[in-house]
């Protein structure tokens, strides 16, 4: 019986108001955090995320400025929009909402964007300097918020074998970087699987901690983990739900209602990764508007 649903929510608000304090402290010195959020064409998921960021933005009293811009914007269009951003002081961190339409080029356009006002930490060169462990790297938000909910919710991964399901560039592979790094919320033994890993029940049976970032709902059943292990649910997954007013629900990779008989601690979706992530886009900005004006991070 699970005696612990890790409240990403509530481990959320903490962060925010960690960074309200920062935000207040940046205005003194004459700087307000400035955030610019890039969305192209009119996917609904993408829509929602990009209203959720500003509103959470403007809450901590960051400037944020949205850029709706049509679904048929063109690379150089969008690139010039980029370099704008990049050459804007009042901007400190630019984030892309992907997925962008099939005709544009993800990583050519994340490469535009200045890696010191690069939010989201996709930028090869984010990239680079999270793999040799980097001072001046700028972590991947859902990844950093997986690996800050474990460290605030009493799991530190250290010493831990750590199973990752998902590879992609945004979540799994960043996150094993992050959790086999010398750093705080680091030093785990890690295990990334995906849709080519064979046996997939024998592999995760074996994590003290297991994170799914797959975006397949019932993925992980109960007879997939062992007793005591913490599972954090990246998936967001949409489900028929005729009773609910939109005719459908949320719900992780993980099946909740069994699994959550069997471990030691899991994250409910919705209320764990994602306003994890949101916190930690917040947290980003700051970061980027400090060390703007030449601090060091302060670590908050
Ligand atoms: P991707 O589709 O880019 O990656 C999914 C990964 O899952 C791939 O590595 C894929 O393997 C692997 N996979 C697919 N099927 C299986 C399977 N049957 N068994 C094992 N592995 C499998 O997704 P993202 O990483 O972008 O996102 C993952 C999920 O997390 C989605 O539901 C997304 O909505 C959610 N998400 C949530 C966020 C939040 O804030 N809560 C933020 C970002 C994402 P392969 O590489 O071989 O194809």
């Amino acid at each position: 019986m699970t005696q612990n649903i890790i409240s990403g929510k509530e481990i959320a608000e903490a962060i925010k108001k960690e960074v309200r304090e920062e935000v207040e402290r940046l205005e003194s010195l004459g700087v307000t955090p400035g955030l610019a959020v890039v969305l192209v064409g009119e996917d609904p998921a993408s829509s929602v995320y990009v209203a959720m960021k500003e509103k959470a933005a403007k809450s901590l009293s960051i400037k944020s400025r949205q850029l709706t811009l049509p679904e048929d914007t063109s690379s150089s269009e969008l690139e010039g929009i980029v370099a704008g951003l990049n050459a804007d002081p009042k901007i400190h961190g630019i984030l892309v909402q992907l997925p962008l339409p099939k005709h544009l080029d993800e990583n050519a356009l994340l490469s535009c964007i200045d890696p010191d006002k690069d939010v989201d930490g996709f930028h090869p060169m984010n990239i680079g300097r999270l793999s040799i462990g980097s001072d001046d790297a700028v972590a991947p938000c859902t990844p950093a918020g997986v690996v800050e909910l474990l460290l605030r919710s009493g799991h530190d991964p250290e010493g831990k074998h750590v199973v990752v399901v998902g590879r992609s560039n945004i979540v799994g592979r960043p996150l094993a970087t992050l959790l086999t790094g010398r750093k705080r919320g680091g030093n785990a033994t890690v295990t990334i699987a995906h849709s080519r890993s064979e046996d997939l029940q024998s592999i995760t049976k074996t994590a003290d901690i297991l994170v799914s970032a797959v975006g397949r709902a019932d993925l992980i059943r109960a007879e997939m983990v062992k007793p005591g292990t913490v599972v954090v649910d990246v998936g967001v997954n949409r489900v028929v739900d005729e009773s609910n007013a939109k005719g459908y629900r949320l719900v992780g990779d993980v099946a909740f209602e069994e699994v959550s008989q069997v471990v030691d601690a899991i994250t409910p979706v919705p209320g764990g990764v994602g306003p994890m992530t949101i916190a930690m886009l917040l947290k980003n900005t700051v970061q980027l508007a400090s060390r703007s004006v030449g601090e060091g991070d302060k670590g908050y």
